[in-house]
């Protein structure tokens, strides 16, 4: 049998090991069930050279004996200071590459000669050869250094029969890059890069830890004295970060974060998904228009593009995949593991330099939409059954992902959750699963949040719960077999089903006509709320304008007068059409 190469990604932030066998590409554990080496090295107290978490670990303490993205060194003729010695970048690179190539083996049951490793597209001509030195240091004989939007095509286009183009958006922990790929035949091709390397998910860590200390020192205490503190405060705001990509609000808890006076001054607050989004909506933009700029280094339009590719951790922050969607009006992909996806193509390159038959990964993704239905606008007009996804079809099992609806009315005692499959934005004409009722909820003013969450496991048992967020009060339901209840025929017969059901569309659309006096005031507060939240995207005639139909619209609604609600009700639903569009 041919002698393995293994393919390797060598990030800023964390490196990945993937080797082919049998045809299909695993990606090695590091630890049981955890295949991601943090890119760190450190001198630990007796002086022992450590790797990967364990340095990262320590390097909240001793910054002074850790080294961390030496990647962006690489090709420099920088030393770095490690204990007595200094080290080339090479070296330390080399560390994590012996680290990799070790557990490969273990792996394997082999020794391990070769690799490919994948290298950013705007490495220069020094920075490649810098890492083939560091895979010599390591005693891996480079077979190819591959450009890593190349390995991530790769990952996804194994075979690559089609012709295409993609754009690969990698957003990693501190580095961001395009590219715009082609991939033709049996040539996978970089025709243009562009990114910023001082640009990545640390970021959004930097904006929550900024945030977390303007609510300290709010609370008359500061930690940026303590260093102990601030790398405290840095894990807990990318775990928020983390969470926040998955559910819209997280708690952040650190006992006993600094002394003062002698009482210990505990971290505790709530950071909504909503206020994280804004804080970050500046770094987005900007690696939006680096996107138009990939383009245009390629002579290329966003139409002449396929698909979006998303590479790196970070672009599981979910605003991302909305943004490209919305924006770009592309479709985007995200079923191969962002963390790994760089590391499978390697190993599919090596596999291919070893003469293995190598075929696209396969992942466990759902092949279905899931989510819920709300009151919201269609055509300008409200809608009850408004579709909102929670788990998008394509996303890889197990995922658990949470989303915030409010009440409409105050004292609201009970909400109905429904659980739709599909992808039409009206609720109705999707597949319903299931529903449920949360009764007794606490007698809050409208908007009280609750939070609807959809777990789904490899076994296609889908469990939903509905959270008021503020008493903790929770109900759910377990949905089984939801991967394999519709096949795509039964889809089509089910939606008729259904759509028979409600007695065709015309009765569904002249049920939106025939509200109830209740129902109109529900809808008007509801449209009150929703303009006071879109508010600040207003241009400023607008907003004077929006700000004169909310208090129309108040005025009538405490005067219980149902004919005033009409037109400033209808004025309000059309400018709030424009302004979402
Ligand atoms: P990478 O360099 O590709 O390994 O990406 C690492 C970055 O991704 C770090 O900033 C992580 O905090 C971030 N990251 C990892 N998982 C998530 C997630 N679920 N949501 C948002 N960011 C994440």
């Amino acid at each position: 049998m041919a002698e393995k190469i293994i393919g390797i990604d060598l990030g800023t932030t964390n490196s990945e090991v993937a080797v082919v066998e049998n045809g299909r590409v695993t990606v090695v554990d590091i630890m049981p069930g955890h295949p991601i080496l943090p890119s760190f090295v450190g001198l630990a107290d007796d002086s022992s050279i450590l790797v990967g978490e364990p340095a990262k670990n320590q390097y909240v303490l001793y910054p002074e004996r850790t080294i961390k993205s030496i990647k962006r060194r690489m090709g420099s003729a920088d030393q770095v200071e490690l204990g007595d010695a200094r080290y080339s970048p090479q070296e330390i690179s080399a560390i994590i590459l012996r680290q990799l190539k070790s557990v490969a083996e273990k792996h394997l049951g082999e020794p391990v000669h070769k690799a490919v490793i994948t290298v950013p597209a705007y490495f220069s001509d020094a920075q490649r050869q810098a890492t083939r030195e560091a895979g010599e240091i390591a005693g891996l004989e480079v077979m190819r250094i591959i450009n890593e939007p190349t390995a991530a095509a790769l990952s996804y286009e194994a075979n690559h029969q089609d012709h295409k183009k993609v754009l690969v958006y990698d957003l990693g922990g501190g580095t961001f890059d395009v590219s715009v790929v082609s991939i033709e035949d049996n040539v996978v091709e970089v025709l243009a890069s562009h990114g910023n390397n001082q640009l990545g998910g640390d970021d959004f860590d930097a904006k929550i830890v900024t945030h977390l200390v303007d609510h300290l020192k709010n609370h008359g205490a500061d930690p940026t004295t303590s260093r102990k503190a601030m790398a405290r405060i840095t894990r807990a705001a990318e775990n928020a970060k983390i969470a926040l990509s998955d559910q819209p609000y997280v708690r952040i808890e650190e006992e006993y974060l600094l002394d003062k006076g002698g009482m210990p001054v505990n971290l505790s607050t709530e950071l909504a998904r909503y206020d994280y989004e804004a804080m970050i909506a500046g770094y987005i933009d900007e690696t939006l228009e680096a996107v138009h700029i990939a383009l245009k280094g390629a002579n290329l339009t966003v139409s002449d593009i396929d698909e979006v590719l998303l590479v790196g951790g970070a672009t599981r922050t979910p605003v991302i995949t909305e943004r490209l969607e919305a924006d770009l009006n592309l479709t985007v992909r995200a079923e191969v593991n962002p963390d790994l996806c760089v590391a499978t193509g390697a190993a599919i390159q090596a596999g291919m330099l070893a003469g293995e038959d190598v075929s696209a990964v396969l992942v466990d993704i759902t092949p279905y939409t899931f989510g819920t239905s709300a009151l919201g606008e269609r055509d300008g007009a409200f809608y009850p059954y408004q579709y909102v996804p929670i788990i998008h079809k394509n996303t890889p099992i197990p995922v658990t992902k949470s989303d915030v609806f409010y009440t409409v009315v105050d004292h609201q005692e009970q909400v109905k959750v429904d659980v739709y499959q599909g992808e039409d934005p009206d609720a109705l004409n999707n597949i319903p699963l299931g529903e449920f009722m949360v009764e007794n909820l606490s007698k809050a003013p409208a908007n009280n949040p609750i939070v609807i969450q959809f777990a789904l496991d490899l076994n296609g048992i889908m469990n939903v719960t509905a959270r008021e967020k503020n008493t903790g009060l929770e109900k759910s339901i377990r949905i089984d077999n939801v991967l394999t209840r519709y096949e795509e025929g039964e889809l089509q017969t089910a939606r008729q089903r259904i759509s028979r059901l409600f007695g065709g569309e015309e009765q569904i659309a002249g049920k939106t006509e025939d509200v109830s006096e209740h129902q109109r005031m529900v809808q008007a507060r509801a449209l009150v709320e929703k303009a006071e939240r879109l508010l600040d995207k207003a241009a400023e005639d607008d907003r004077e304008e929006i700000i004169n139909l909310i208090e129309a619209i108040k005025d009538a609604l405490s005067s219980n007068n149902l004919d005033a609600l009409k037109e400033p009700t209808s004025a309000l639903s059309e400018i709030l059409f424009y302004l979402e569009s």
